[in-house]
């Protein structure tokens, strides 16, 4: 009997120090608190241990140009909305009017957006959940859509297909972005979680780069990268990234969670693609590779030559 003892000791424990629900990114995770970090989210919700979860790393020469995957319609986009942002202890958030909507893109229907909120990391280091070929950029937004047949989040997450996210990435730049003011501005007064605040005039056109530079895209199938972990999201990343200069990055790291530790690195880490093929619209990688054909070119020619 006595080898039973500690495990069941230890079982007892468990259940007396983790409340079901409670989830925490691995940079809340101390001695002192010993939260559930990304390993053991399975045990908030057995989702999490499923097999199609995100975010995962995207490994370019392993993709297969699909073109179905055409340009997206964004319907109210530049709509003008006032909008409430807050802290929620794991993110900023910002709930959308669902009057902008995303067809196209090879969806399978429209999709309306519900909200969008952020993933970054430490004073601008890494923090993006999405990797492109291991690199980790800064920071992600996620625009969150669902089909628009549905009136809420909870009702689309039962259908595989009823959530669409964008994801964009974002790069350092020497220059402040100007249209990312409202939203910088106004972390200053959500540092503590559970705060919210007035955005008085934002739109989603404002937050992303122009339409034309969004035809290069990835595209797979995976779940929310939070608990529950939902499998019903069709995940689209675009190539181009949204430039923040390293003071802007900054600012969202004076953010709090709850325990009044900084809001850093709230990212999921990568999770294995067990058997998914990640597609690519027609224009993606071509950026990278027609650079690279123009130099080949180049220097065949001897026109890098200095004369
Ligand atoms: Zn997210």
């Amino acid at each position: 009997m006595q080898p039973l003892i500690l495990p069941v000791l230890l079982a007892s424990l468990w259940t007396v120090c983790t409340r079901a629900g409670d989830w925490c990114y691995q940079s809340q995770f101390t001695c002192d608190h010993q939260c559930n970090g990304p390993d053991k989210w399975n045990h908030a919700n057995s989702n999490c241990g499923g097999k199609y979860q995100s975010p995962i790393n995207i490994v370019t020469r392993k993709t297969l140009t699909d073109e179905r995957l055409t340009p997206f319609q964004f319907n109210n986009y530049q709509q003008i909305f006032r909008g409430t942002i807050k802290n929620n202890g794991h993110t900023v958030v910002v709930g959308v009017p669902h009057l902008s909507t995303i067809s196209g893109g090879g969806l399978p229907s429209t999709y309306k957006a519900v909200q969008f909120h952020l993933h970054w990391g430490k004073n601008g280091g890494p923090g993006s959940e999405h990797t492109i070929d291991g690199e980790q950029y800064p920071m992600e937004l996620h625009i969150v859509h669902m089909k628009s047949q549905y009136n809420d989040l909870t009702t689309a997450l039962a259908d595989q297909e009823g959530v669409a996210v964008l994801g964009f990435f974002y790069e350092k730049s020497n220059s402040a972005n100007r249209k990312y003011d409202p939203i910088i501005n106004s972390l200053r007064s959500i540092k503590a979680t559970n705060t919210n605040t007035s955005l008085l005039s934002i739109s989603l056109t404002q937050l992303i780069p122009s339409e034309q530079n969004l035809t290069a895209y990835y595209r797979y199938k995976g779940s929310l990268t939070t608990p529950g972990c939902t499998e019903a999201v069709i995940w689209t990343l675009f190539e181009n990234p949204i430039p923040l200069s390293m003071d802007q990055l900054r600012v969202f790291s004076e953010l709090k969670f709850h325990d009044g530790n900084p809001m850093v690195e709230t990212f999921r880490p990568v999770q294995p693609l067990n058997g998914r093929q990640v597609f690519r619209s027609g224009s993606a990688v071509i950026l990278a590779s027609s650079a690279l054909l123009i130099a080949t070119i180049a220097t065949a020619l001897g026109l890098s030559q200095p004369n």
